[in-house]
């Protein structure tokens, strides 16, 4: 599939992708839906009011790309989203002629991205961050309770998570500022407040739900995947000190409330269809409404790199990938809707940092520098233990194919001093 765009087979953008997202041009801050492709934004509040979309969204639902979230398009289903995404993809094509004149339909409706500002692209309602990588809980578990407790008895029966806080989830590009907070040494009795100073990120990935389920429904592990619109990449920044302290018997509080970042483009089930693969054994096997086929797993490459206060280049410092998750996102949907809890359109589900199995695959400074006592010798001759003020932390995520790359983008953020 080629499309009438010249694109690099090195962009994340190719016509095989047709992400969905909502902008703003940098001279009408007036939000809209858009996808894209190559080094282009396209206008889908245009496509759609152009009359090229009609067949394809219900009439009572028209309007779904002027609005300044994608939740009324996400909330039609998988039947609908698919087919708008694959009828978007086929007016790009190369040997589609329905557009006779591409050089005006290109003029009007694609814009160049850096005249554009990317937008947070959904209304969330709720967020919860699953803990599913093995490897990361169990170098957490090791740190904070010892080798022979890493993991706790629950953790290989069910995707363990908690309910994240929503309001404070931002757009890549957003500064992140630290937080303040109640911390404990170990060799003194008391806590004091202030600054924190073991600031950190979580290397993560995350879904969106389009349909929702109604309260009281579960969605069997099978049908998981007809909830699930499409990913995003996540930085779970986390304040380790305060944590410690407030983390015993409820789980993360206001070590992570102050911000989540998520990258600007949603990438599709559909798109990452052809980068599958099968999800690790797991032994015990897990009860049997958490049974699921395995296969809804996914080879997605991801990298970490810091610039460092005052540089200026981003340095790789960690390399993983979404496969290695224990759980998979049909288990975790349906874990999290056993009780007939009902998810809604626009939440979001992340899957907790993504740690492989070498050290240099770690999701998080935490880890990466084993608590601090390891600090990371970059190669512009800074070392880091934690991030400091004026740090910035990118997130990228890709899948190779044979001749193009589905990929999210980035997520960035800067660190700036607490306030
Ligand atoms: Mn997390």
């Amino acid at each position: 599939m080629q499309s009438f765009l010249k694109i690099s087979p090195d962009s994340h953008f190719p016509i095989q992708n047709i992400p969905f997202g909502i902008f703003t041009k940098l001279n009408d801050n007036k939000p809209r839906a858009a996808s894209r492709i190559g080094d282009h934004v396209i206008d889908l509040s245009m496509l759609e009011k152009k009359g090229y979309l009609k067949e394809f969204i219900p009439e009572e639902a028209d309007e779904v790309f002027s609005g300044k979230s994608l939740n009324k398009f996400m909330g039609l289903g998988k039947s609908v989203t698919s087919d708008v995404r694959k009828r978007i993809q086929t007016l790009l094509r190369d040997d589609c002629d329905e557009i006779k004149e591409k050089e005006s339909f290109l003029k009007k409706l694609l814009i160049p991205i850096e005249d554009c500002r990317m937008l947070l692209p959904v209304e969330i309602g709720d967020y919860t961050d699953f803990y599913s990588s093995k490897e990361h809980a169990t170098n957490v578990g090791i740190m904070f309770r010892g080798k022979e407790n890493a993991l706790m008895p629950n953790w290989l029966h069910l995707p363990v998570a908690y309910h994240g806080r929503a309001s404070s989830i931002v757009v890549s590009g957003t500064d992140v500022t630290r937080p303040k907070g109640q911390t404990k040494a170990d060799d003194e009795d008391l806590p004091k407040f202030g600054p924190s100073k073991l600031l950190d990120f979580e290397l993560e990935m995350g879904f969106f739900i389009g349909q929702g389920n109604d309260l009281g429904k579960a969605v069997p592990v099978k049908k998981a995947q007809d909830h699930i619109f499409g990913f995003v990449l996540v930085n779970d920044w986390s304040a380790r000190d305060i944590q410690k302290w407030e983390y015993v018997p409820l789980g993360p509080f206001l070590a992570k409330n102050f911000a989540t970042s998520i990258s600007p483009w949603i990438v599709t089930l559909e798109a990452l269809e052809p980068f599958k693969v099968e999800r690790q054994k797991q032994d015990p096997k897990p009860l049997p409404y958490l049974k699921s086929s395995g296969e809804w797993h996914y080879d997605i490459n991801l990298e970490v790199s810091i610039r460092c206060a005052g540089t200026n280049d981003f340095i790789p410092i960690s390399k993983s990938n979404f496969k290695h998750l224990y759980w998979d996102i049909c288990q975790q949907l349906a874990h999290h809707t056993v009780t007939g809890c009902n998810l809604r359109t626009g939440d979001l589900l992340a899957s907790g940092t993504i740690s492989g199995p070498s050290s240099d695959s770690f999701g998080s400074l935490l880890e990466l520098t084993w608590k601090g006592t390891q600090p990371l010798n970059l190669a512009s001759g800074e070392t880091r233990r934690f991030l400091v003020d004026g740090d910035t932390l990118k997130i990228t995520g890709w899948c190779q194919g044979k001749s193009y790359k589905i990929g999210f983008g980035e997520v960035t953020g800067k660190i700036l001093p607490t306030n």
